[in-house]
């Protein structure tokens, strides 16, 4: 046993520590295809040196305090399905797995609010809301492998996000354990003008700035009705124009993807569909419902875009959770698959579109690309990126080259580096140009909550732990 895991024993229910190694790895690889590409190698860079799983909340803050006090590192886990590095410790020290800690604490129906441990599983919640009559209307591909924690810490969005909205707009409060081991509940009502809404100092924060505990958000009754449409545009920027005109006349279709020709085969499960397709699809009482329809009906038919009918949406519902094309192809020697999701306004989309197309298709066999989580000021642009190289080591270094050159076009072209996966091990270099005169605020706010830089040392671009730089 190390002493670091001695010492934990000693402190925590000894039960709750582990540092064998079979553990030990199992907290070196997340969903990120270039830690697959890691493990394919039995390599395992950003390993922790011990694990805790807490069985009791009431550890937590006794954990901090002593982290803080002996400067040891600790990065929190939700459930690892993190795609960009993120719940992978930079400096070693103490994993904090957080999935025994999954109880639901309250469902007010009168308020429509769920409270829960950070632990609970998506899906887990979802069906026992579902059970009661609730949804909560966050959908991420990933619900069935990704905690309430995770969303937050990573500000997640669900398919349904035109919309519901992300994981903030859902959230209503949490308590939050600070590196010192004290703690801190934020709560606002429906809204509250008291001062800054400093809860955003920890949504997306990916472990930096406290490990928060319990979580409260919206829930909301299920929908009563919904309408779907297959749609066929002959170009890439009709398409595009119509999600921005259903975006702009207020409408809020709860699905909104438009896929590039190249996904569209995919998508059409149809390898010789030659147009870019659209799933869209309203949700709601059943008068508004249709009446929101009506409307979106009138610009897409302005458009000339051909109605292609129900079922292909319908038979993309039912396998909206299915990620085996690219696990499996990262389970292959020399697989290469990759998502990077960005964000843009309406009139810089389509040109970090192109370039990202034209210039990561060196890398891939296919780039597919959909845009889909759309504002009224703009939307996402998704890409999955499928190849195959000579071998794992091959893919690694072109795993990275992929980022770098993504990262660089975003900044370039004024895109958003992520649109909701995070930022990582992935995007942490990048962040500092991307936050620019922002990024010395965020830097004082770490420095204030966590002096002893203890919390994801490394994460969102900010310093590696003073024992690493000592090293
Ligand atoms: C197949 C697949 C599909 C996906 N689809 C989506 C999608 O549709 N939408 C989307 O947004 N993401 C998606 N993701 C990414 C991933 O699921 C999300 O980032 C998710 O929010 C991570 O949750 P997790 O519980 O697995 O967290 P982890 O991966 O374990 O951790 C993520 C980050 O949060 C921190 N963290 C976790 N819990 C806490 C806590 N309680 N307190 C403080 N910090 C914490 C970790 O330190 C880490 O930095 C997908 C991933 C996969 C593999």
């Amino acid at each position: 046993m190390t002493q670091l895991a001695g010492a934990l024993k000693t402190l925590l229910d000894a039960d709750s520590v582990f540092d064998s190694e079979d553990v030990l790895k199992q907290f070196a690889y997340d969903g990120w295809p270039v830690a697959a590409k890691w493990r394919n190698q039995g390599k395992a860079p950003l390993k922790p040196e011990v694990v805790v799983r807490p069985a009791r909340e009431e550890q937590i803050p006794k954990l901090l305090r002593w982290a803080n006090e002996h400067g040891v590192a600790l990065t929190p886990w939700g459930a690892g399905s993190s795609v960009t590095g993120a719940p992978l410790p930079l400096t070693g020290g103490i994993t904090l797995d957080l999935s025994l800690l999954d109880r639901t604490l309250e469902i007010n129906e009168r308020n429509l609010t769920v409270t829960v441990q950070t632990g609970k599983m998506g899906h887990v919640l979802e069906a026992e809301l579902n059970r009661h009559g609730y949804t909560l209307n966050h959908s991420p591909q990933s619900l069935d492998r990704s905690t309430v924690g995770g969303w937050l810490s990573t500000r997640a969005t669900g398919q349904f996000s035109s919309k519901w909205g992300g994981i903030e707009n859902l959230l209503v409060g949490f308590d939050v354990v600070l590196a010192d081991g004290s703690t801190a509940h934020f709560q606002t009502g429906p809204r509250m003008a008291v001062g800054p809404d400093l809860r955003h100092v920890f949504v997306g924060a990916e472990g930096t700035m406290g490990v928060i505990t319990q979580i409260t958000l919206q829930m909301f009754r299920q929908s009563a009705h919904r309408i779907f449409q297959t749609l066929a545009f002959a170009n890439l920027d009709d398409g595009v124009a119509v999600m921005r005109e259903v975006m702009q006349r207020g409408l809020k279709p709860f699905l909104l993807r438009f896929y590039n020709v190249i996904e569209s085969r995919h998508a059409m499960k149809d390898p010789g569909f030659n147009q870019c397709a659209m799933f869209i699809g309203f949700e709601g009482e059943q008068g508004i419902a249709e009446a929101e329809y009506r409307v979106a009906k009138a610009i897409w038919d302005g458009y000339g875009a051909q109605e292609l009918g129900p079922v292909a949406v319908e038979k993309w519902m039912e396998r909206r959770f299915d990620f085996s094309t690219v696990e499996n192809i990262l389970k292959t020697p020399g697989g290469l698959a990759e998502t990077i999701e960005i964000a843009h306004f309406w009139d810089g989309i389509e040109e970090t579109y192109q370039r990202l197309a034209q210039e990561l298709a060196p890398y891939a066999d296919e780039v597919l690309a959909h845009f889909s989580h759309a504002y009224p000021q703009g939307t996402s642009l998704y890409l999955i990126l499928l190849g195959q190289c000579a071998d794992d080591a091959e893919a690694e270094a072109a795993l990275l080259k992929v980022w770098q050159t993504a990262m660089t076009i975003c900044l370039e072209t004024g895109a958003a580096l992520s649109h909701h996966h995070g930022v990582g091990v992935a995007r942490k270099d990048f962040v500092r140009s991307a936050l620019g005169s922002s990024m010395p605020v965020l830097e004082r706010v770490k420095q204030v909550l966590d002096p002893q830089n203890i919390l994801s040392p490394g994460k969102l671009g900010l310093e590696l732990s003073r024992r690493e730089d000592e090293r």
